[in-house]
C-alpha cells in the first residue's frame, strides 16, 4: 500500500514538474523553444541497440517526442520550429547513475557544486541522474526543487541520501551509523525528507546494510553501495539492488578479508589483475550477481584517471571549467601519482598496477553485461579531481568502447539500462513516441566515432532545446569552487 502511494505521488510530482514556467536565469539557455518543433534529416540512434537510422524527422510536440520516422515520408505540420539537422545526430538523454553534485576540495572534504554541476550535466546531454551519494542532502533537495520548477537550469534529479556509512570512516562529512537501529531510523526519516534511494559505503556492516535494505525496500527505494567491509557476494544475499564502481572495490578475493571489516583502502590492484573473468571465483561471482539481479554501475572515468600516466587526455573545456587553484591541484596530483617516488613508496615499484587493473575492470564490466547482468554509467566526480559534470558522462561512454563494447551498445548502457533500473523506461531512456522529449543532438556520427558524443550542440529536456555551449561558457573558472 504504501510503495502504491510513492509510486503516485512521484507520478504526480512529475506532472506538476511538466507544468512549468521557465525564470530569466533558464530562459537565457534556451536555444529551441516552440509547441511543435521539427528535426529533419537527422541520424537517428535510439538507445535500444538498434543500429543507426539515417535521414530521420522527429517530430516533438507538448515537451514529448510525438513521431520518429523517414525524412522522405514524414508529415511535417505547418507553423512549427523546423532544425535541419543534416550531417547530425540524435540519442537519448543520457542517464548518469552515479553523478554526484559535489567535487573533492581536497584533504578528503568535498563541495557541493550547486551552481556549475547542474549546468554542465545539462550541457552534456545528461537529462537524468541518480546523484549516488550526497554530503549536502538538503541542498540536493532544493536543486532538484528548483530544477523542476524551472527556476535553475539543470537534469532530473533522483535524488539519493545521504551515504549509509559505519563507523571507522574516513570521510568526515558522513555520519557513522550506530547499528542496524539506526540504518533504519535514518532511512525512513531521508525518505520523509523526500530522497527516493539510497548508496551505503565503506564501513558499513552487513547488520546495518540489512537494516537499510529492508527499511528502503518496505518504501519502494533501492539501494546501492560503495562496500568495503561488507562483499559483493554478502550484498547480493541482503537484497542490494545495484554496486558501484566494478571489481575495483569488491574485497572477497582478498585473503586479509574479515567479516564486516575494511581491509586497508579497499583496493588490491596487484591481486585483482590476477582474477580472470571466464573461470574461477571471480566467474562464479559474476554469475552469483546476475542470478540475483544485482545491477552494477560503472564509473570508468573517475579509475582512468590516476591509472595511466598522461590519461585522460588534458582537454582545454576541462582546464577551462576549473577554478584556478582546482586547475592546479589537478595538475599537480596528475604529476604526483606517475612520480617514481609515489610509485615505490605505494607499491615498491617503478611501473604502477593500476593499467592491469584498470584493463581487468573493462573485462569485467563486459563479462558482467555480456552474462545478462544490467550494467549502469555514471563518471563518479571525485579521485584526484579533473572528472567534470557531463563530460566525464561523455568519456564514461567512450570508455566503454575501449572495453569491447560497440558505440550503439555503450549509448545504451548510459541511456535504456540507466532508465530501466530507475523504474522509468516507460518515460525516457530511448527515443520513441509517447516518451519525453529528453534528446541530445549531436554533431557528427558517434555510431562510428563514439568521440563525437563531445560534440553536443542542443540538449533536449522535456521538449526545450538548451544550447551547450552558452552553459558550458556561463560556469567558466567555477568548477572547484561553486
Ligand atoms: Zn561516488
Amino acid at each position: 500500500m504504501r510503495k502504491y502511494t510513492f509510486v503516485i505521488l512521484l507520478s504526480l510530482s512529475s506532472l506538476l514538474a511538466g507544468a512549468q514556467t521557465l525564470s530569466p536565469t533558464v530562459k537565457a539557455f534556451v536555444k529551441v523553444d516552440a509547441p511543435v518543433i521539427a528535426l529533419t534529416h537527422v541520424r537517428v540512434i535510439d538507445g535500444t541497440g538498434a543500429a543507426a537510422r539515417e535521414d530521420q524527422t522527429i517530430i516533438l510536440s507538448k515537451g514529448k517526442i510525438e513521431s520518429v520516422g523517414d525524412a522522405a515520408s514524414a508529415n511535417v505540420p505547418k507553423d512549427v520550429q523546423v532544425l535541419d539537422l543534416q550531417g547530425d545526430t540524435v540519442i537519448p538523454g543520457l542517464v548518469g547513475m552515479h553523478d554526484h553534485m559535489f567535487y573533492p576540495k581536497g584533504y578528503a572534504v568535498f563541495g557541493e557544486m550547486a551552481t556549475s554541476f547542474p549546468r554542465l550535466y545539462l550541457a552534456g546531454g545528461v537529462t537524468t541522474i541518480r546523484t549516488t551519494g550526497t554530503l549536502e542532502p538538503y541542498t540536493d533537495l532544493e536543486l532538484k526543487k528548483s530544477i523542476d520548477a524551472g527556476q535553475t537550469p539543470g537534469p532530473k534529479m533522483h535524488v539519493t541520501g545521504p551515504y549509509l556509512e559505519g563507523k571507522g570512516s574516513w570521510a568526515i562529512q558522513m555520519h557513522q551509523l550506530s547499528g542496524p537501529d539506526d540504518a533504519a531510523k535514518t532511512v525512513n526519516y531521508w525518505l520523509d525528507e523526500g530522497v527516493d534511494n539510497f548508496k551505503a559505503y565503506m564501513f558499513i556492516t552487513r547488520g546495518e546494510l540489512k537494516a537499510a535494505i529492508d527499511a528502503a525496500h518496505k518504501r519502494g527505494a533501492k539501494v546501492t553501495g560503495h562496500l568495503c567491509a561488507v562483499t559483493f557476494r554478502e550484498a547480493a544475499d541482503l537484497g542490494i539492488d545495484d554496486l558501484e564502481h566494478g571489481l575495483f572495490v569488491d574485497t572477497e578475493f582478498q585473503a586479509e578479508k574479515k567479516p564486516d571489516e575494511c581491509p586497508g583502502f579497499g583496493d588490491d590492484p596487484v591481486g585483482m589483475a590476477k582474477l580472470d573473468v571466464n573461470s574461477g571465483p571471480l566467474y562464479d561471482m559474476i554469475q552469483y550477481l546476475v542470478q540475483h539481479h544485482v545491477a552494477m554501475t560503472s564509473t570508468l572515468p573517475v579509475f582512468e584517471m590516476g591509472s595511466f600516466a598522461g590519461r585522460p587526455t588534458v582537454q582545454k573545456r576541462v582546464l577551462d571549467a576549473l577554478s584556478p587553484d582546482a586547475r592546479t591541484a589537478w595538475l599537480a596530483n596528475r604529476i604526483h601519482v606517475e612520480s617514481t617516488e609515489y610509485l615505490q613508496k605505494n607499491y615498491a615499484s617503478d611501473h604502477s598496477p593500476w593499467p592491469a587493473a584498470f584493463e581487468k575492470e573493462l573485462e569485467f564490466e563486459y563479462a558482467f553485461a555480456k552474462s545478462g547482468g544490467l550494467l549502469l554509467a555514471g563518471l563518479d566526480p571525485t579521485g584526484m579531481g579533473g572528472v567534470i559534470a557531463g563530460f566525464g558522462d561523455q568519456r564514461e561512454v567512450e570508455l566503454l568502447v575501449e572495453g569491447g563494447f560497440t558505440p550503439l551498445e555503450a549509448i545504451r548502457i548510459a541511456t535504456y539500462n540507466g532508465a530501466q533500473y530507475l523504474g522509468e523506461l516507460d518515460r525516457i531512456g530511448t527515443i520513441a513516441p509517447g516518451k519525453q522529449a529528453d534528446l541530445v543532438v549531436i554533431k557528427g556520427d558517434p555510431s562510428k566515432k563514439i568521440e563525437d558524443i563531445e560534440n553536443v550542440e542542443t540538449v533536449f529536456k522535456d521538449g526545450i532545446g538548451y544550447d551547450s555551449a552558452k552553459l558550458i561558457e556561463s560556469v567558466r573558472g567555477m568548477v572547484g569552487l561553486q
